[in-house]
């Protein structure tokens, strides 16, 4: 089986050099399936390149002579493609921009934690001038969820990072347009104030105490930007999930096809019985969020932002 973004999965039969799919279409594997058995896409026979449509923004991937490397990165491939293929799903894809000079990029780098080359450093998970950086450390379960319980956070998950970080990817294309930004203001208020100085006090103080009523995490009250960036996350996470029970039979419309508010109220009831299902097998809330109307609106301004994109 490989994914071909068009068609979704496909079953493959060798034929010659390439693959063929039950369609009669051709293929070859990316070159991160032969070397390294991470990825599962495909690339047509005659692409001149050699990696997929997904691996092709990678620009650093952990180092493979190092065996627990292998599992890491293959769970970030996962949680990226996973994220990526929610992109293409909105019709953004050709925004990423790979063969652009400022098209998007990801690090996936180690630190002084997992690796003594690296011994003096801290790699967070960022972005900065269209690149995501991540830490394989968050591909580690147990380093996840320490780093969950140090920072006190409901939800940390791999797919989470990649919606926030392609949030800021998207933020920085959607900011060229001045109307835009001034209604994002209007929105999130005015982000031009000290990024720095505005993370330092969050992290200092814990963010505004009744976060809740405005902004979808914790995090979110750190900054405009930030708040975007989480808005976007959960506007990804919205989509994918209903589109999941939309395939699996649960709602009968479309979300790609349906409006804000129809999706809205689908999302809150369905999000309340995934929750009510995953205690009853004994796990904790699987969307531990509320969406009070400040935050409906915040979604809606980024339904809104990609409606227009596609026009
Ligand atoms: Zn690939
Ligand atoms: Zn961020």
């Amino acid at each position: 089986m490989g994914f071909d973004l068009n068609t979704g999965l496909e079953s493959l039969k060798p034929d010659g050099e390439a693959w063929r799919s039950s369609a009669g279409q051709h293929y070859k594997l990316c070159r991160n399936t032969t070397e390294f058995g991470v990825c599962n896409w495909l690339v047509p026979e005659h692409d001149v390149q050699d990696y997929c449509p997904a691996c092709r923004f990678n620009r650093t991937v952990p180092d493979q002579s190092k065996p627990d490397n292998r599992l890491l990165w293959w769970r970030m491939e996962q949680a990226k493609k996973r994220m990526l293929f929610g992109i293409y799903q909105l019709g953004l894809w050709p925004a990423l921009g790979w063969t652009s000079a400022d098209g998007l990029l990801f690090d996936f780098i180690e630190d002084g934690r997992s690796n003594w080359d690296f011994a003096e450093t801290f790699v967070t998970t960022g972005f900065a001038g269209g690149i995501i950086t991540l830490n394989i450390l968050e591909a580690n379960d147990v380093a996840r969820k320490q780093a969950q319980e140090d920072m006190q956070e409901r939800y940390r998950t791999l797919l989470g990072h990649f919606r926030h970080e392609v949030g800021h990817y998207f933020w920085g294309r959607f900011a060229e347009n001045q109307a835009w930004l001034d209604r994002f203001r209007e929105r999130f208020n005015d982000e031009r104030g000290d990024y720095g100085q505005a993370l330092e006090t969050y992290y200092a103080t814990g963010g505004d105490p009744k976060w809740y009523q405005k902004y979808i995490s914790r995090y979110a009250s750190a900054h405009p930007v930030e708040d975007w960036a989480e808005s976007w996350a959960h506007y990804l996470h919205m989509m994918d999930a209903l589109d999941t029970a939309h395939r699996q039979g649960f709602i009968r419309s479309d979300p790609f096809d349906a409006d804000f508010d129809t999706k809205l109220r689908q999302w809150r009831s369905l999000s309340v019985a995934l929750n009510e299902l995953n205690r009853a097998v004994g796990h904790n809330d699987a969307y531990p969020f509320v969406i009070a109307e400040p935050i409906a609106k915040k979604l809606e301004f980024v339904h809104d932002t990609i409606a227009a994109a596609n026009e």
